[in-house]
């Protein structure tokens, strides 16, 4: 089933146990180059568990996580957004103060960390960076925009736009569209898709006509595991999730 060389992340057998409570258990998941593959299931499926698991907030006590054949089971969380996968959480942490440029600056790696600062100078590498990310994340025309006044779903593209600085090659979203309005919808949809062409994007959703638009992939989650997994058309189609979602 997996083939290592088009993959980024082979996920297997993976478990934790809350308190004797397996909220992931036995869970498989392969995510290609450059795809969106989204987690679907009903709440408390273990959907945020398996991305607090890949992004090493959450130590897993079983299986293993292999991002291009490195063992990311055991390290540190700082380490994994290192070697390229970022995570977007759900409430935006951005400088509410400091403009769209400045926000995205800081995001720069040469930019990270204390000593980051105090050695940071604004090159112009650093600033067409800046300008390319914004251009992804429809905000090349707010750049000197405070982003405290900047829209909710603006406020959570510009966060996107902050993990995109870091270049991961693995970029994951926990329902990026919550509370979103139907046109930030359709926009944050396109900006997905523009951002899985040189990407791998992990999508937590539960609007299905969003998932429809953006999954290549889709995996089925319930009680911590992968009951099917396919394009969104077969998935649609198989019986054991029908049954989860009407049983919902
Ligand atoms: P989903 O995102 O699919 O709605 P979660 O991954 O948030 O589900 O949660 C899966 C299950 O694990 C839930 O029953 C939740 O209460 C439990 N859980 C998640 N994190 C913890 C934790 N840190 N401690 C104890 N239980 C947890
Ligand atoms: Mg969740």
């Amino acid at each position: 089933m997996s083939n290592r060389n088009s993959h980024v992340l082979d996920v297997e057998g993976l478990g934790v146990s809350f308190d004797g409570f397996k909220a992931v258990d036995g869970f498989n998941f392969y995510l290609a180059k450059n795809t969106v593959h989204v987690i679907i299931g009903p709440n408390g499926a273990g959907k945020t568990t398996v991305l607090d698991l890949i992004c090493g907030k959450t130590r897993a006590t079983e299986g293993s996580i292999k991002f291009k054949d490195r063992e990311l089971l055991g390290t540190k969380e700082f380490k994994i957004v290192r070697a390229g996968i970022g995570r977007k959480f759900q409430n935006p942490s951005i400088y509410e103060n400091l403009s769209v440029f400045e926000n995205l600056e800081l995001s720069h790696p040469s930019g990270r960390g204390v000593f980051g600062c105090l050695t940071f100078r604004r090159t112009p590498a650093i600033i067409e960076a800046c300008e390319s990310v914004a251009k992804q994340i429809g905000l090349a025309y707010k750049l000197d925009t405070e982003a405290g006044i900047l829209s909710h779903g603006q406020k959570q593209w510009l966060e996107i736009g902050m993990i995109l600085m870091q270049e991961p090659e693995v970029i994951m979203l926990d329902e990026p569209v919550a509370g979103m309005s139907v046109r930030e919808r359709q926009e944050t949809a396109a900006l997905i898709r523009r951002i899985s062409e040189n990407r791998s994007v992990i999508v937590i959703e539960h609007d299905m006509e969003f998932v429809k638009e953006i999954a290549d992939r889709v995996t089925v989650m319930h009680m911590g595991k992968v009951i099917a997994e396919g394009t969104m058309e077969t998935v649609q189609k198989n019986e054991k999730v029908i049954e989860v979602y009407i049983g919902h």
